[in-house]
């Protein structure tokens, strides 16, 4: 297949958007809970993958946990891993 020398640009391209869009992800994003922005309590860190923890009731009960109705918002850190959990929606702050 013979590529002209725009597509093989355009090709270029999208494969560096592409890099850039997994790069960030890697890194992580960061996020707020009722206007606070969540910081590692363990390194201070400010970047976090997403997550969801899904409880079923009987675990709940048993921690004494059901103000978490049946999900909680988990924070993970991007640098050491420590959980942050949330009964709140964790928001995504654009960066
Ligand atoms: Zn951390």
């Amino acid at each position: 297949m013979y590529y002209d020398r725009e597509r093989i640009e355009e090709l270029r391209k999208q494969g560096e958007e592409y890099v850039k869009k997994v790069e960030k992800r890697e890194k992580g994003y960061r996020y707020q809970v009722n206007d606070t922005e969540i910081k590692c309590i363990h390194c201070g860190h400010d970047r976090f993958q997403e997550d969801k923890a899904l409880l079923n009731s009987r675990g709940l009960s048993f921690f004494d946990l059901d103000w978490l109705n049946d999900s909680a918002n988990i924070a993970v850190c991007k640098k050491c891993s420590f959980m942050h959990w949330f009964a709140d929606p964790i928001i995504k702050i654009d960066n």
